[in-house]
């Protein structure tokens, strides 16, 4: 692809190895969870701005041979948009990429999630935050629990490995539900993450009195159900992961960026369905690709844009220092 001399690991300079891409392939949702996008009004992108599947395969060819591995597909909601499947099946097909994943609220997961493992799915990971429909459905703006509970038993049935399910806690919302999640964990063998609420969100309703610490939770649960850590070799994972001491299936993990940021062992850069390159979730700077891609820009071209947009990947999020300004954009337009 070039003839120029590309690193074969991109690193950026704080010497972080950057292998994780996350792709947002549309901004588009069919839930309304109340802290990430209004309930009415919701200005979508125009479909010109939005990526084709064919730009983002090419942008991810550079990615890969810039020594990205790990991909995960997302959104807003990515199995709103046609045929996901036929983006999964070309990205698994790219050589060196080690792990393909998805995000998805499980919605449409029954009927679809065989055929996103033929097609080259290796794990996917789903966003719940109740286990009681009533809960549910003011979170989602959708009275769907069943629906979503179905999908993730289709994902374990279709062979994804392994199934995670991702919870964010908001105080006197949801912080309540721990020991129902792990005993959900444990009778489906599922990897249930904790996540702490960021200020990311839709509405800027976020306060430090809303995040519940993982630790908080933690406890909880292992006064019911004693947990044991599970040391991993991959410092750049975003969970501390526990497993049960009793030896039943599952895991318990805790995605701690309020209380315990993670960002010394950051590997992630995000592609957002608009074509910016965003090198942290807290971003206040975007490197639009897009407008290079479309300009007709070779591969070298592309790989050298990439590189100085990792070059200036932010050391840390500011999340607790008094001068943090909240991104414009949340989490279903950044791509979480
Ligand atoms: N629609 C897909 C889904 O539901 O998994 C993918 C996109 S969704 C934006 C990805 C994740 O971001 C969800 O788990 C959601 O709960 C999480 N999220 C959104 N806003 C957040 C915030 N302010 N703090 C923490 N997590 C957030």
């Amino acid at each position: 692809m070039s003839s120029v001399d590309l690193p074969i690991m991109m690193k950026d300079s704080y010497g972080r190895a950057i292998r994780d891409l996350r792709i947002s392939i549309t901004d588009r949702c069919n839930f309304r969870c109340f802290y990430c996008m209004p309930k009415e009004a919701m200005e979508w992108q125009p479909k010109a701005e939005i990526l084709s599947y064919e730009e983002i395969l090419t942008l991810t060819e550079v990615f890969v041979r810039l020594g990205i591995n790990k991909l995960r597909v997302t959104g807003g909601e990515p199995m709103v948009r046609r045929d996901v499947e036929s983006l999964i099946e070309k990205l698994a097909q790219l050589e060196d990429v080690e792990d393909l994943a998805m995000t998805t609220n499980a919605h449409f997961l029954r009927g679809r999630a065989k055929g996103l493992k033929e097609a080259g799915l290796q794990r996917i990971t789903i966003s719940l935050d109740s286990l009681t429909p009533e809960r549910f459905a003011l979170l989602t703006g959708r009275n769907e629990l069943a629906q979503v509970l179905d999908g993730i038993d289709a994902a374990l049935e279709a062979g994804l490995f392994p199934v995670k399910v991702n919870c964010v806690v908001i105080r006197g919302i949801n912080d309540d539900q721990a020991i129902r999640f792990a005993e959900f964990a444990r009778a489906k063998g599922l990897f249930v993450r904790f996540i702490e609420f960021m200020p990311l969100d839709n509405g800027k309703i976020w306060r430090r009195e809303m995040v519940v610490p993982g630790d908080e939770l933690r406890q909880n649960i292992h006064t019911i159900y004693p947990l044991e850590r599970v040391n991993s070799a991959n410092l750049s994972e975003t969970a501390r992961r526990w497993r049960f001491a009793d030896g039943a299936p599952g895991e318990i993990g805790f995605i701690n960026p309020v209380t315990q940021p993670f960002c010394g062992h950051c590997s992630r850069i995000r592609l957002t369905a608009d074509g910016m390159i965003r090198t942290c979730l807290f971003s206040t700077v975007e490197y639009n690709i897009k407008r290079l891609l479309r300009s007709g820009a070779t591969c070298d071209e592309l790989a050298g844009f990439i590189l100085t947009a990792v070059e200036k990947k932010e050391d840390r999020h500011h999340i607790n220092d008094p001068e943090f300004v909240q991104p414009l954009r949340t989490m279903s337009c950044i791509g979480g």
